[in-house]
């Protein structure tokens, strides 16, 4: 089975049954959702009858929740240890994040490696493996290592700097890598010929780490480290490139998870889906769902 979805909502009050519901609600086999806000740190006690009741409704839709991702917040940032109580709060922070997905029975949690603000790519890296060792120590959550656009002085987005943190983590068996197709673009990697581009990563830091895909479309050329997303087959790495990853036979049995722009702050993943199962592009869908909400 195709293993499509994208990243919903987790609401205080509904929590992991209404992510769920977002997602069968857009067709999604798999789903990806942050335990808050992306972009702050508040976080809302957990109600055990939810869970309960969200597993059971995936048990009865054919969803593997043991393939089903959490994506750390944003805003912690791992790379940079200058403010030594805001590194500190980023490794906590992340514990108790840790302790959440444990509490949901979440397997995989991704997280963006960070960026060193100025201390140089071998110092941002040395602290992310420090920060790794200290939260993964008694882990049963796999941490997912996010390859980056390279924005700014983000870390990871060359895979022989993800393979450099690997090789610092001592919990070799609870660390892994998410790729995101619109950052490998912007990076400069070469998407269209994926299973060259996945023989490379393999050679690097081995198939085996890879545990999600971001399937994203980019607004930017290759090489631009922008890190802007674009709807499915709108951007420049188009359609076909795209429906070429996502049913890539090496990857079939990993999870692949749309971050697409809303549409007029609407989430066309239900669409999304539809062309992707159908691998037909519809190039009217993003006037379709603004005539939708006019
Ligand atoms: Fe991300
Ligand atoms: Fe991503
Ligand atoms: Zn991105």
């Amino acid at each position: 089975m195709l293993l499509i979805g994208s990243h919903v909502k987790f609401k205080s009050n509904t929590q992991l049954l209404g992510s769920l519901e977002e997602a069968l609600s857009y067709g999604a086999t798999t789903f990806m959702f942050y335990t808050g806000a992306p972009q702050n740190t508040m976080r809302t006690k957990l109600d055990k009858n939810l869970t309960l009741e969200a597993i059971k409704l995936m048990k009865d839709n054919n969803i593997d929740y043991s393939k089903v991702i959490v994506h750390a917040p944003y805003i912690i940032n791992l790379a940079n240890n200058k403010e030594e109580d805001k590194y500190n709060f980023s490794i906590n922070f992340l514990k108790e994040e840790i302790k959440r997905c444990e509490e949901l029975g979440i397997k995989y949690m991704v997280l963006h490696p960070g960026s060193h603000v100025g201390l140089g790519t071998d110092c941002g890296i040395k602290n992310i493996i420090n920060g790794l060792n200290i939260i993964l120590e008694d882990s049963n959550v796999t941490i997912l290592l996010e390859t980056m656009a390279g924005k700014g002085s983000e870390i990871g987005s060359n895979f022989k700097e993800i393979k450099k943190i690997i090789t610092g983590v001592k919990n070799k068996n609870h660390i892994g890598v998410c790729m995101d197709t619109c950052h490998l673009n912007d990076a400069g990697y070469d998407v269209f010929d994926f299973d060259k581009l996945l023989n490379y990563f393999d050679e690097i830091v081995g198939l085996n780490y890879l545990h999600c895909i971001h399937i994203n479309d980019s607004k930017n050329p290759k090489s631009s480290h922008k890190d802007r997303h674009e709807n499915i087959g709108f951007g420049t790495i188009g359609f076909d490139a795209l429906i070429n990853i996502i049913y890539n036979d090496r990857i079939k049995d990993i999870p692949k998870i749309l971050e697409t722009p809303y549409i007029l702050e609407y989430p066309p993943y239900k669409y999304e889906i539809e062309m992707i199962k159908n691998k037909k592009f519809d190039q009217n869908l993003k006037e379709n769902i603004e005539k939708q909400v006019n």
